[in-house]
This record gives C-alpha cells, sequence and structure tokens, in this order.
C-alpha cells in the first residue's frame, strides 16, 4: 500500500476489497443462462478490439483500486481464456505489492495443460472451473455448443497438474434443468479436494428470460445433497464470503452453496466489477457503469482517476439480492457475460 492509501468504505460501510475484471465480453458457449444464442448471435455487437482494455490499462487501473484497498483480483468474462496471452496480464497484477490474490473463472475448455503451467508460473494461485453437469445431453442442452463436459473434466485434471489450489467447481442449479447432476456432482468431487459450489440460478441481464419458479433453492440443494451426505456447516474463511461452506462429515472435504437469490449477502459485498471496456460497476445488477476507459485514454492522473473511484464507491449504495422482487427482475440491467460474473 502506498502512503496514499485509504480505506475505502461505502454508504453502508462496506469496504472496497475485492475487484472482479471482465476481460472479454465474448465467449465460445452460449448458455442458455447467461448468453442465449438467439441473442448473442452474429448481429451482436459485442465490444470491439480497441474498445477493449489493453493489459497495460487494466494493470494501471488494477493498481489504482490496490490503494483503494482492493487485495483480490478475480479475471473473468466472457471466457477469459479467449483473451491471447492472459498470462501476461496475470503476472502484472500478481506483481502489484498489495494484491493477494489473483485468481480465474473460466469454462476450462481451453485450458491446455501447457496453458494451465504457463498460468500458474505467471502468479495465478487457484482456479475456478464452471461445470454445470456430467451428463453429456444436458451439458450440451446447457452449453449451447457441440462439447461434452469431457474437455472440461480434462482442465479440471490440467489445473490440478500445474499446481493450482484450491480448484473449485461452479455449479449453475437450474430447476427443470440439472438438478438431477447435483448428487453425480458431489460424488466424483467427494473426497478429491476440489471444491463444488452450487449457485442460485440469478436473474442476471434480462436476455435469459430468469424467473423465479427457475430457482432451485439453496434449501432444496442441500436437501438433495443430504439424501446421500452426512453435512456439517463449517465457519467462513473471512467475513463476505459468499458461499456458505458445508463439510463432509466423513472427512470427504467440503461444499459451498451460493445462495445469491434467497439468502442475499449484500450486507457483506466488497465487490467492485471492471468490465472489459473500462466502465466500473458496483454491483453485478447495476444498470449504470462509470467510464474509466476514456478517462486513462485522455491522459487523467492516476490521482484523478483514484478519487473519481473513491467517490463512486463511496456513493455506493447497492443491495440489489436484499430488494429483489418479480418487478425488479425485469429491469434493464447489464449482461454478466459483459460486467464479468
Ligand atoms: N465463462 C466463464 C465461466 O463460465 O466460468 C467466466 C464467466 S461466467 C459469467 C462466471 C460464472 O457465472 C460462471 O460460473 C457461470 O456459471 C455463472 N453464471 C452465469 N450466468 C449465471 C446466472 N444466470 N446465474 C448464476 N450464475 C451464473
Ligand atoms: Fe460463457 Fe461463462 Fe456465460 Fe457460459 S457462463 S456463456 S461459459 S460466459
Ligand atoms: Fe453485491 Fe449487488 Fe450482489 Fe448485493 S446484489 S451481493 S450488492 S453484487
Amino acid at each position: 500500500m502506498t502512503e496514499h492509501a485509504v480505506q475505502s468504505l461505502d454508504t453502508r460501510s462496506r469496504p472496497l476489497r475485492d475487484l472482479r475484471i471482465s476481460v472479454t465480453d465474448r465467449c465460445n458457449f452460449r448458455c442458455t443462462y447467461c448468453m442465449p444464442k438467439e441473442v448473442f448471435n452474429s448481429d451482436y455487437q459485442f465490444t470491439s478490439r480497441d474498445q477493449l482494455l489493453s493489459f497495460e490499462e487494466i494493470s494501471r487501473v488494477a493498481r489504482i483500486f490496490a490503494d483503494l484497498g482492493v487485495r483480490k483480483i478475480r479475471l473473468t468474462g466472457g471466457e477469459p481464456l479467449l483473451r491471447k496471452n492472459l498470462a501476461g496480464l496475470i503476472e502484472r497484477l500478481a506483481a502489484i505489492d498489495t494484491i493477494e490474490d489473483v485468481s480465474l473463472t473460466t469454462n476450462g475448455v481451453l485450458l491446455t495443460q501447457e496453458r494451465a503451467v504457463e498460468l500458474k508460473d505467471a502468479g495465478l494461485k487457484r482456479i475456478t472451473i464452471s461445470l454445470d453437469t456430467l451428463d453429456e445431453a444436458t451439458f450440451r442442452a446447457i452449453s449451447d455448443v457441440d462439447v461434452g463436459p469431457g474437455p472440461v473434466l480434462q482442465a479440471i485434471e490440467h489445473a490440478q497438474a500445474a499446481g493450482l489450489a484450491p480448484i473449485k467447481i461452479n455449479m449453475v442449479v437450474k430447476k427443470g434443468c440439472n438438478e438431477d447432476s447435483i448428487l453425480p456432482m458431489a460424488r466424483l468431487f467427494h473426497g478429491s479436494g476440489k471444491i463444488v459450489r452450487f449457485i442460485e440460478y440469478m436473474d442476471v441481464g434480462h436476455t435469459n428470460h430468469w424467473n423465479l419458479g427457475d430457482v432451485y433453492t439453496a434449501t432444496q440443494i442441500l436437501d438433495r445433497l443430504r439424501e446421500e451426505f452426512d453435512l456439517e456447516p463449517a465457519v467462513p474463511n473471512y467475513t463476505g464470503e459468499v458461499a456458505k461452506r458445508w463439510r463432509y462429515r466423513d472427512g470427504g472435504g467440503e461444499l459451498g452453496i451460493i445462495a445469491s437469490v434467497t439468502q442475499p449477502f449484500c450486507q457483506d459485498c466488497t465487490r467492485a466489477r471492471l468490465s472489459a471496456e473500462g466502465k466500473l460497476y458496483t454491483c453485478l445488477f447495476a444498470t449504470q457503469g462509470r467510464d474509466l476507459r476514456h478517462l486513462l485514454r485522455e491522459g487523467a492522473g492516476d490521482k484523478y482517476i483514484s478519487e473519481v473511484v473513491r467517490m463512486v464507491w463511496a456513493k455506493r449504495d447497492d443491495r440489489y439480492s436484499e430488494t429483489r422482487a418479480s418487478e425488479t427482475s425485469i429491469l434493464p440491467k447489464i449482461e454478466m457475460s459483459y460486467i464479468g460474473g
């Protein structure tokens, strides 16, 4: 932390601690709950190359955020591995003194063994790989591309061989779609050291036609798991941890349940998000972002940009998930692939 470092608190006294950076809004999947094919087709206007923040620009913004209190950075998207030389960016971010943790969320398909080693060597510590089912047909129906779960399982092996740890597996559970995959997923990863995180389906964006009836709730997820496993709650690793931790009583490790819809955790939310084109958002469900790219490209100094970010955070009052209702779910919102999941 430099001598100018200050503790940035929002209107609800929440510090700025985490930064999620979307490095691209493009993806090689078309998950129906995130980037449905009928919208994200060849007519869709993705961010053009010159509008994307360069790695140099991202690193500069990250340093400014680190001075304001950010300690953890997660790279996401879209599919972050679509960005060439991502390891180069990780290296720059990991070199920032006060950044304690750089992580990555990916669908895994582009994670070759070589790339996993390259990312690890660059300073990536841990990784989250998304996998919603082990069932071939269900996987294809969700991702809506001609890929099955095989390459994702392979990516998990590559991550492990490269020494990335812990490996977390994100499984979004959508009612009527993949709840029957909860137990097979738990069985596969039980005792493996990998942590499956079961996530309630959220109303991010507005293209997935979310409705409350599609949410398979945290309680239902837990009940399903308890049909087969004896689980006990585990203490959170830190304040604001989004996943509620559960431990297998037989020593088979742990799992997490992220109940963003039915048990919101806004009061501890310390996350800011930077879109691929450099807009700052203070909530996953925000409708407006603050453009930092034009400041970066028009010669603003670090001090000035820092003051802009500090002011945006100081005014932050977000708590969307605590006020969610059927009426709010149809409000226009930024797509998750753009804002960064
Ligand atoms: N493409 C990468 C991936 O899928 O891991 C990173 C970006 S993705 C937007 C980040 C995470 O958000 C993934 O684990 C994905 O499953 C999750 N996600 C996307 N849409 C969601 C939704 N509607 N509800 C809950 N989680 C969602
Ligand atoms: Fe792509 Fe990830 Fe969204 Fe699926 S969840 S469409 S893999 S960005
Ligand atoms: Fe944070 Fe917004 Fe999610 Fe609440 S709804 S936890 S404020 S990102």
